[in-house]
Formats: structure tokens, sequence, C-alpha cells
């Protein structure tokens, strides 16, 4: 009978970006059991290890369920005790501090981060209400230290953002190379799919490329451990080969390719007839002269085999054997990477370059030729990306310095002419420069426990959160380090607590109903932002040139010229799925989840990011888009598959005005610290299987804490044996920056080479962010977590 009580139905994971469907449980209320939804595509009834825990994240002991104030004698005190208050006095010293800043300083005084786990409609309402409402800039996602680069190469490539291909691919590829991913750990089901792959066609060969041994190299024909950023000689080397060896798709390239020197053109496309068809001003455009295919010929002819083994350490025979796997026509090669490439100072060319294999030889677009760019967080794709939260984005891929998506934008929100400011925000890293500098002095934390992922976070992070000159809320369901670094704390609804949409890496896009209640008064991060919209008057917060102009805004509220029915259209309650009451539609008094959605969702129909209609997505499991006439698309760019593809062109990058995509020359570039005498060790950081991210939710699941409860430091036996270390040993691992102290581990699912550490970031306890460096990617700003120097001695 208990069984048979519990209600069962269907919501996206809440960790990886892989997306897969679960099927929920709920009995009372509660949550009491996941299962992989065994009618998904991309899991098949399978879970990870997380995935199955999925039940127990919302429940930890410690969660918060009221809104928590520093105070001192009955007042707000920067160095105060927490004391629970209401949300009115929440907001109340919110809005104060938020008016008090923006009187005297401006929008550039107030900032925001989120993240790729905010639902769509969350991600979408914070860059509205920051965008538009406090006309600032300063929002910035945490797929800026994890997604920045990728969308980076994307744009320059292809002019449009996301992979080409799907998961489909992973049925149809002869060759897997991973390049810097531990797929096997990352993303286990899709890891699954390539084993099944793999053991069910012997002819199918993967390649698994690291700094580092890791466990996807268990499943490696091919293994090969390089140097660290000697990734970018690598994959020069193999174009070399590509073309030395006359393995060149010329009918291909000479239809669909352009060649241009490296520096930067990253112009946002789609075709010359669509109103945003612009020359993109923005953060990441430049000179890029075209160049002949002789001369990029010229161009990467010096980085020879014996090149590339010198430099990554990579014997040539590995190197040769990877090079064929592309060369070989009757190949089709997936290619797969995720941190390793983007977290890295030249991760935006890393990826470009990645691109370069795939367009020499044609092996793009089509079942099996795939090279495909991995997501870290639920919805790095869904939110983070095509809402726009980047500091310089826009929904759909435009760009906040264009002044035609500008007004693409106001436009479709029905806000007057210049409302949105033409300015880059601060970029995560420069977000915490600003507060510690104390430029910005209001700043909201959503979605994400950035005090623990920032880099050089000692240095760089808390200070700026300690700043008596600033005022930091964080919104979390735990009490993350994040949050024990704010000044208020706002309980958060996560996960089934309401309702929401993810988009994963395959661009699937996927809904859940509210299951259960969330604990206390937490409320989701969308109440949040809605709620705190109304304390703002137009007048408070725009400039008097917009509202003479604009007389029909003054004396209205932020909520009511952002959110309010009407402004957004509307959808009336009954709209809401019948079998489960939606509480939060209750609280606004209209559906406006939906509301928003089909707003942001105008932003991409008719120009190739088409979504389905809301209530269509809460029918499936998922829709990869473009949806076009009910019909989602597998392979873009391809005739056939794309509906976006002009009939007769067989491939067009239809993001590029002229429908080609581009090969960059590019040249290798050091890393910007490397070991020395001093610090005479690599560090790379990472994650493990069993912890999502910081580790927030997962390591208050018993199961998964007591299977991994502490980061340690993964080392070669050797480099431990010459410190008079061994496994198990207490060590100091420090920087120029920074130290944390934890224990030595000499075996295990990591085996790095000599001179190289590995030491996951999710234990608050040994945080390892304390030690790494904040320098970023001159084009993406994403932050290089995998290279920088450190020592080790015995404590
Ligand atoms: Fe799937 Fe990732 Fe969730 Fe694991 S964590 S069940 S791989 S979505």
């Amino acid at each position: 009978a208990e069984i048979t009580d519990l209600k069962w139905s269907k919501a996206a994971c809440r960790f990886c970006g892989t997306g897969c469907s679960i099927m929920v449980a709920t009995k009372a209320g509660r949550v009491v059991a996941t299962h992989g939804d065994a009618e998904a595509e991309v899991n098949r009834g399978l879970n990870c290890v997380k995935g199955y825990f999925l039940s127990k994240i919302m429940y930890g002991q410690d969660r918060l369920t009221q809104p928590l104030l520093r105070k001192r004698d009955g007042e707000f005190h920067k160095d105060g005790d927490f004391e629970p208050v209401s949300w009115d006095e929440a907001f109340d010293i919110m809005a104060e501090k938020w008016k008090a800043t923006l009187k005297a300083k401006g929008p550039k005084g107030i900032g925001m981060f989120g993240s790729g786990q905010w639902t769509v409609w969350e991600g979408y309402a914070a860059s509205k209400l920051m965008k538009a409402g406090f006309r600032s800039n300063n929002i910035d996602p945490n797929a800026r230290h994890c997604m920045a680069s990728a969308v980076g190469g994307f744009m320059r490539t292809f002019g449009i953002d996301e992979p080409m291909g799907c998961y489909d691919d992973f049925e149809h590829a002869d060759a897997f190379v991973l390049w810097g991913s531990n797929m096997a750990e990352m993303h286990p089901i899709l890891w699954t799919r390539i084993a099944d792959r793999r053991f069910s066609n012997p002819h199918v060969k993967v390649a698994v490329l690291s700094t580092f041994k890791h466990r996807s190299f268990d499943l490696a024909d091919i293994p090969g451990i390089f140097t660290p950023q000697t990734d970018m000689v690598l994959l020069n080397a193999i174009a070399n080969y590509i073309i030395q060896n006359d393995a060149v798709n010329k009918d291909f390239v000479s239809k669909h390719v352009n060649f241009r020197k490296g520096e930067t053109d990253i112009g946002y496309g789609l075709r010359d007839e669509h109103p945003l068809q612009q020359a993109a001003a923005n953060p990441n455009s430049g000179k890029s002269d075209p160049i002949s295919f002789e001369e990029f010929a010229e161009f990467v002819s010096e980085y020879t085999l014996e090149k590339a083994e010198e430099m990554s350490g990579v014997p040539i025979a590995t190197i040769e054997k990877i090079a064929k796997l592309y060369a070989d026509p009757n190949t089709k090669v997936m290619s797969l990477w995720t941190m390793g490439v983007n977290q890295h100072t030249r991760g935006v060319w890393t990826n470009n370059m990645l691109y370069n294999l795939h367009l020499l030889t044609g092996k793009i677009s089509t079942p099996g030729n795939s090279p495909f760019s991995l997501t870290g967080q639920p919805s790095a794709c869904g939110t983070a990306r095509e809402v726009g939260t980047f500091s310089h984005r826009l929904p759909a891929d435009m760009v906040v310095k264009n002044p035609e998506h500008r007004a693409y934008a106001e436009k479709i929100w029905k806000l007057p002419e210049g409302t949105v400011p033409d300015w880059n925000g601060a970029h995560a890293v420069v977000q915490n420069r600003k507060l510690k500098d104390g430029d910005i002095n209001c700043y909201w934390v959503q979605v994400n426990n950035n005090m623990q992922a920032a880099p050089n976070m000692m240095e760089e992070g808390l200070p700026g959160y300690r700043n008596p000159d600033n005022f930091i809320v964080v919104s979390d369901a735990y009490p993350t380090v994040t949050a024990e670094a704010a000044d208020l704390v706002l309980p958060t609804a996560m996960w089934v607590e309401k309702e929401g949409a993810y988009g994963n890496a395959e661009r699937r896009t996927q809904f859940w109903h509210q299951l259960v209640d969330a604990p206390g008064v937490s409320k989701s991060d969308m109440w949040q932002l809605v709620e705190f919209s109304k304390r703002f008057t137009t007048e408070e917060v725009w400039p008097a040139e917009i509202l003479d102009a604009n007389p029909d805004y003054k004396g209205k509220t932020l909520f009511e010229v952002l959110y309010a029915n009407g402004q957004v259209d509307a959808f009336p309650l009954e709209q809401t799925s019948k079998d489960y009451a939606n509480h939060e539609s209750e609280d606004f008094g209209f559906y406006i989840q939906k509301g928003l959605f089909e707003e942001y969702a105008a932003f991409g129909r008719g120009h190739a990011h088409d979504l389905a209609p809301f209530d269509t997505y809460h029918e499936v499991r998922g829709l990869r888009w473009p949806v076009v006439d009910g019909k989602e698309t597998k392979w873009r760019f391809k005739e056939g598959s794309d509906p976006y593809v002009t009939p007769g062109s067989d491939f067009e990058f239809y993001g590029k005005k002229d429908g080609k995509a581009v090969i960059f020359a590019l040249p290798y570039e050091p890393a910007p610290e490397s070991p020395d005498e001093e610090y005479p060790f690599w560090l790379s950081t990472g994650r493990v299987l069993e912890h999502w991210h910081s580790g927030s939710m997962t390591q208050r699941v018993p199961e998964l804490y007591k299977a991994v409860p502490d980061a340690l430091c993964y080392m070669h036996p050797d480099d431990a044996k010459a410190l008079g270390l061994r496994r198990g040993s207490a060590v100091k691992v420090s920087s120029r920056r920074g130290e944390i102290h934890t224990r030595v581990e000499t075996r295990g699912r990591n085996k790095p080479p000599k001179g190289l550490v590995f030491i996951p970031w999710f234990d608050a306890r040994q945080l390892i962010n304390k030690v790494t460096l904040d320098a970023t990617d001159p084009l993406s700003k994403q932050t290089d977590f995998k290279k920088c120097a450190i020592k080790i001695e015995a404590l």
C-alpha cells in the first residue's frame, strides 16, 4: 500500500548539464524517491549516483527556512550575528541599501550573480530586473567560470551559440576523442552511452587526452597525458597532419568555410534580412583578416608531430593515432570537451581549434560527426546562455553593446527606448574586484555558492563581501560559505519545490511542475525577484529624460513595468496544470512562469532559436531547439535536419552572413603561471562523481558524503616519496595567493603524472579556491582553474 500511494511525476535532474529526466515520487508533501525515467531519450531509465539520491537533497538538517539578517542591538550591523527576520524586513533593508547606492553611484554601484541553476524564467526575470529595471548590466552567471569560452568559440566560428549535434551522435560515432574531460565522473550517463557503443562495436575507438589519468582512461584505447596548456599544440599538430596527409575535405571546405587570422571576429550572425543581423559591436569583436587555405596550412606547418611530442609530452605514435581518427574519411568522430578546454586562458581559441579539425575534414552536423561542447550546470545552456544573463548579453545571443539588439529587447519588453544600458557589465572576476574596491556596494547572489566557486577567494572574494561599505544578499537553500559571508540570507525553494525549466547541453528544454512545498517561508528565486521589484518606482531608478519622454511609465513600480499582467502576456491561473496546484502562481495572481516564458520565446522564434509553446513542454521529455512546426532539430546547419538551412545548400552555417563557418589560425600561448623553483607543481582542480559543484546539496546526502567526505590531494607516489610523504600524510598546499591543509592520496581514481596534483573543490573545509589563480581568457573572461603553480609541504 505504501508503494501504491506514491505519486510519480517527471522532472529534470537538479545537477549536471547532461539533463537526465527523473521520475519523482511524492507522498504526504514530501519527495520520497526518484529513479531514472525510462521514457527519456537522454538517460533511458538510468541515473548516476547523484541522481539516485535526489530525493534527499532538499531535506538536509540545516535547511534555511526564514530570512536571516546580521544584527546587533536590534539593528542591521555588518559584524552582527544572523537573526531571523520577516520577508518584509528583509526586503525593506535591501531596498533601502539599493536605493541609497543607486542614488550615490548609479546603476554601476549594484551587481548580481547567478548561474545556470536558475530555471529558465528565473534567469530571464533576473536579467530583466537588472538590465531593464535597475538599468545595470552588472549581472553575470557562474557560466562565466564554466561555459563562457565555449560561447566565445561558437560565436567566433559559427556566429551562433550551442552545439550543432546532439546526444544521438553517441550511437553513430566510430571514434570519441575526449579533450581534457573526465566524462566517466562528470557526465556519467553520457559515458554509459559511449561505453555501450564501444563495447557493442569492436571497431569503435576511444581516445582520452588529459593532464592527468582519471576514470575515463579505463575505457581509453588511445590514452594521452599532456603538459598543461599544450592542448593548443596538439590541436594545431593534428590540423597540420590532416593537411600534410591530404585528408582535407576540399569540397566541404571550399563551399562552407572561410579562413581567418587568429585575433577575433565574433559577429552576431543570422541571415541578412533579419533585424538582428548587424555588424556586431561587442567585447569580443576586433580585427580578423581573411587568409587563404594555403596561408593557414603554412601557419600550422610549424606544429609538427615532433614539436608536439616535445612540448606536450605525448608520444608521436599516440598523437598520430588520434590524428588518423580525424583524417580517415570513413571514421565518424565525436570530440567532447568541457572545463579542461573552457577553463583555460586561451579557452576561446582552444574551442576554435577543435572546430578547425571538424571543419577541415567536413566532419560536422551529421550523425556521429560532432564537435560537442558539454556543459556543467543543469541549465548552463537553457538559462545562463540563452536568456542572456551574461554581463554583455541579451536573450538569443544578442549583446548589450549593439544598439539594434538593445532596441529589439526594449520592443519585446514593451519598455522605452534607451532603457537597456549600452555598457558591458562587470564579469564574475571583475565583480569581486569591484566589491573589494568598493565600486559595487549592493550585491545579490542567487543559486550559486560563489565564494567557494570563485578563484583566489581570500584575496579577491571574501574582502569584497566583508567590505564595510557593501551590503551582500545571498539566496540559497543551505548556509553555504557564500551565505555565511553575506549580510542578509534569503531562504530559497529548490528544484521541485517550484515549477521549473532547464535547457541541457544538447539544446533540450525540459519542464517540471512544482511537486511539494518549500520548508518554512522559503520562496523561489523568481518570487524573490518579483517581490523585490515591487519596492521600486520608475522615478527612483530611471533618469528623468526617459520618463519625460515616456510619461506613461511614471508612477509605476518596476513590478508593473517588468512583470505585471499586461506587461508580459497574461495567462490566467486556470491554465496551470490541473494535477498540481501551482503555489507560486497563486502568489503572483496570474501564471507568471508561462507569461515570462512566452515573452522570452519571442526573442528566438523565427530566427533559429525557436522554442515550442509552454504547455507542450509539460507533456514531453524535452525538445531540442529550434522547434519548428512542432518538430525538434537534431543536427543544425544540415539540410534535411535543420529547417533554417536554405534548400540546395547542403550545409549552411547561417550564424555567419555568408553561411560559412570560420577556421582560425591560432598560435600556442604559454600558461600565465607555470611551476618554478619555489612553486614546483602544477595544480589542477575539478570535481568528483559523488559531489556536484560546490557540494552544498550532495554533501548533505549521507550516502554521498560518506562515499567521498574530503577533498584530497591526488599526487604521484614518487613525488610524495621525494617529499617524505605517503598516502594519508597531512600537507599544506600553497600558492602565491593562499594555502589549504589536506591529506595526500597516491591511489584511487585520479593518478596525476609527476609534477602535477589534482584537488577537487567541492569541500568547503579544504577550499582549494584559496590557492587558485584568477587569470582569465582575454576574450571570454573565463577563469583558468586548471593550472597554476603550487608547493606542497608536510604538516
Ligand atoms: Fe544525469 Fe547528471 Fe543528474 Fe547524474 S547528475 S543523473 S548524469 S543529470
